[in-house]
């Protein structure tokens, strides 16, 4: 019987594998491998894909997530301590980007049904320190509902989307501003990892930042080129966390065949959904209009070893979606008081 791995990398590549290499060859006979205009296009593209005004490419998701908070601070919207509402149970770089910026990461623990931070939760944990939240699309499913949109702005909170999980997805409630109904446009501010396992990964690391605010996005593309906004002009001190054209170029044709893979995604999300069927296997729901673009399939088990080694005994891979928690590991425990460790 043939192996199901949980992901064939190379099988992806395989897809795209013609206009891969046309592009690898176009950038190496450039002569140009930073600062070109695969990295201005796929900016362009990708700002255009999610509804928002502009993107600035980075170095990975966790860069883009940092340069967004380390921004806001300079420009003064967020001031070193202020606290900052993420779901517990997001991937450990959602708040290693907000401890890194001097700010407070307060956990929170995620709706039971979405896996994602509600506007219940938000209300809860919200102090007179709070300027913002991450709202992480976990697992692809759009963090963003009329309620939570509703208590972002009675409490003057910005809105940072961590979209590395869901690029192509659709949320039911608009924009903070604008009409976008895509996640990477739904926020003030929306960072992007295209790490290799996402739904559009690169050849290696690569992220980006989404915004329609200018300011933002001018400060974001001096601070990750050292600080610098005109060459040798240093404003700020500032870091090196640029997008390569390579990876530029990789990304542009996967960003033209998003459609597809999420088209693929979802396909077999709909033959998981029905042909799943055992009661103890807790199914994921997706919300009534809103698009879900299946980054994982995740289902919740009691006797999740189990079946984890039942399914390796059928030859299908499966992973855990995390398998320690940011409240459990060493560098991030100490961030919520009201959780208790398991
Ligand atoms: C992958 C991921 C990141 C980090 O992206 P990198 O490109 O690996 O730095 C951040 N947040 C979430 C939710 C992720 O899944």
């Amino acid at each position: 019987m043939d192996k199901i791995p949980f992901l064939d990398l190379a099988k992806i590549s395989e897809m795209y594998a013609a206009e891969l290499r046309e592009a690898a060859c176009r950038v190496i006979d450039s002569g140009r491998y930073l600062h070109g205009c695969e990295t201005k296009q796929f900016e362009l593209e990708l700002a255009q894909s999610c509804g928002a005004e502009g993107a600035v490419a980075v170095s990975n998701g966790l860069d883009a997530l940092r340069m967004i908070l380390r921004a806001y601070i300079i420009m003064g919207e967020l001031q070193p301590g202020d606290e900052v509402i993420v779901a517990a149970n997001t991937y450990i770089a959602s708040i290693l980007a907000i401890t890194d910026a001097g700010l407070k990461p307060v956990l929170v623990e995620p709706d039971s049904n979405t896996y994602n931070l509600d506007a219940e939760g938000v209300k809860k944990t919200v102090t007179g320190r709070t300027r913002a939240i991450m709202v992480v699309h976990l697992y692809g499913n759009p963090c963003w509902d009329k309620e939570l949109k509703q208590t972002a702005m009675e409490n003057n909170l910005l809105v940072v989307e961590d979209n590395a999980q869901a690029i192509g997805a659709t949320a039911s409630a608009g924009a903070i501003s604008g009409d976008s109904r895509f996640t990477g446009g739904l926020g003030n501010a929306a960072a992007f990892s295209f790490y290799p396992t996402k739904n559009i990964g690169a050849l290696g690391d690569a992220g980006a930042v989404t915004s329609s605010d200018f300011e933002l996005l001018n400060t974001i593309r001096a601070l990750s080129n050292y600080g610098s906004d005109k060459r040798y002009h240093n404003i700020y001190q500032g870091f090196n966390c640029r997008m390569d054209e390579m990876q530029a170029a990789m990304l542009r044709i996967k960003l033209k065949h998003l459609n597809e893979e999420t088209t693929r995604r979802s396909r077999i999300a709909e033959i998981y959904n029905a042909e799943i069927n055992h009661p103890d296997i807790i199914q994921p729901k997706v919300q009534a209009n809103t698009k879900h673009v299946w980054h994982q399939y995740i289902v919740r088990c009691r006797e999740r070893n189990r079946l984890q080694q039942h399914l390796a005994q059928a030859g299908i891979g499966t992973d855990i979606h995390y398998a320690v928690p940011p409240i459990v590991n060493p560098a991030t425990k100490s961030c919520s008081a009201d959780i208790p460790c398991p």
